[in-house]
C-alpha cells in the first residue's frame, strides 16, 4: 500500500509516503507557517503518488468526535492562524482517500507501540518535551481520546521550594507545560536549554518537574513502556535523573521489577528517534484503510 503521512507541529511538517510496516521511502519538512502557504507544500509532496489512505498526527486541540461537524479540524490553539482550520476536510478536497486523524503525541505513541521502544507491547506513554509538553497513550492496544483527548501536558505539579518561577502556561502559569517546556526554560533562565547543556541545576529542576508528571501517569495508567522525546529531551543527562526522581517518587509503592530495577529500560528516548511522529502517522493511514 502507499500512504502518506503527515505529523504536523508548532513548527514544523514533517511528510512522509510509506507503507503499513512503517517504511519510510520518501520524506520532506516544511516549516509552520500560514496554513495555506504550508498546505500548498504538503499537498504538492504528495501530488505525484498514488496515495491509498492518509494518516494526520496533529499538534492541536483538535476535534476527534468523528460525529461533531468540526471532526478533523485544529481547534482553539493560541496559533491563531491556524485555530478552526479544517485539516481532514482541506486534505480530502485534493485527496478523496481515507484519512485518519490524531494528536502529534497519540501518533507517536502507536509509531513507537508498532515500530520502536514499545513493539511486542500492549500500552505505551509517548511525551514530547519541546515548545509544548504533549502525551500520547496506547492504553490496552488502543489509542486513548477520551472525551476531547487527553491533555496531560498540563497537569498541575508541586513547585521545587526553591524555584520561584511563575510559569509561562498561558491558561494555568505553572502547570507542567509552564514549568518545564523549551520556552519555560528559556524564560526561567534566559537562555536556550541548547545553551545551557553544562548547567547542572537546570537539568535536575527539569527532572524534578518531569518525574512527577511521569510518577502521576505511570499510578493512573499503569503503561508498559514511558518514551520521552522532543527538543528538551535531546540533553540525554535529563533522562537519568528523571529516572532517579520517579523512582524516588514512587518509593517502592509500584512493585515492579521495571520500576525497582530496570528503570532503565522503561523510561526510554524514542526507538525510531525523530520518526516516531510520521511513522505513527503511517500506522493511522493503515488503520483508516481497513
Ligand atoms: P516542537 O515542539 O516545536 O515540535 P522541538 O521538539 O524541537 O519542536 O522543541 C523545541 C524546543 O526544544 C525549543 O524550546 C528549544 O529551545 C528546545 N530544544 C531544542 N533542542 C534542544 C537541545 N538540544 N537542548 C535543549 N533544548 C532544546
Ligand atoms: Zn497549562
Amino acid at each position: 500500500m502507499i500512504l502518506g503521512a503527515i505529523e504536523a507541529g508548532g513548527t514544523k511538517f514533517v511528510c512522509a509516503i510509506g507503507d503499513e510496516q512503517g517504511n519510510i521511502h520518501e520524506r520532506a519538512v516544511f516549516p509552520t507557517t500560514a496554513p495555506e502557504e504550508t498546505m500548498a507544500h504538503v499537498i504538492d509532496f504528495f501530488r505525484p503518488h498514488r496515495i491509498e489512505a492518509i494518516g494526520i498526527g496533529s499538534f492541536g486541540p483538535v476535534d476527534l468526535r468523528p460525529d461533531s461537524p468540526t471532526y478533523g479540524y485544529i481547534t482553539s490553539t493560541p496559533k491563531q492562524a491556524w485555530a478552526q482550520f479544517d485539516f481532514v476536510g482541506t486534505m480530502k478536497q485534493h485527496f478523496p482517500v481515507p484519512i485518519g486523524f490524531d494528536t502529534d503525541v497519540n501518533a507517536a505513541a502507536l509509531g513507537e507501540l508498532r515500530w520502536g521502544a514499545a513493539q511486542g507491547l500492549d500500552s505505551c506513554l509517548y511525551m514530547t518535551v519541546g515548545t509544548g509538553i504533549g502525551v500520547g497513550a496506547v492504553v490496552e492496544g488502543r489509542l486513548l481520546h477520551g472525551m476531547l483527548h487527553p491533555e496531560m501536558g498540563h497537569m498541575f505539579v508541586r513547585r521545587h521550594p526553591d524555584d520561584a518561577f511563575a510559569g509561562i502556561c498561558p491558561y494555568h502559569g505553572d502547570c507542567l507545560e509552564g514549568m518545564a517546556s523549551g520556552p519555560a526554560i528559556e524564560r526561567r533562565w534566559g537562555k536556550k536549554g541548547a545553551e545551557l547543556a553544562d548547567r547542572h541545576e537546570v537539568w535536575e529542576l527539569e527532572a524534578f518537574y518531569l518525574a512527577q508528571a511521569i510518577a502521576n501517569y505511570i499510578l493512573v495508567l499503569s503503561p508498559e513502556k514511558v518514551i520521552t522525546g522532543g527538543g528538551v529531551m535531546k540533553q540525554t543527562h535529563v533522562l537519568p535523573l528523571v529516572r532517579r526522581h520517579v523512582q524516588e517518587l514512587l518509593n517502592g509503592y509500584v512493585q515492579h521489577e521495571t520500576i525497582l530495577e530496570k528503570i532503565d529500560e522503561y523510561i526510554v528516548l524514542p526507538g525510531l528517534g525523530d520518526n516516531a511522529g510520521v511513522a505513527g502517522a503511517l500506522a493511522l493511514a493503515a488503520a483508516a484503510n481497513e
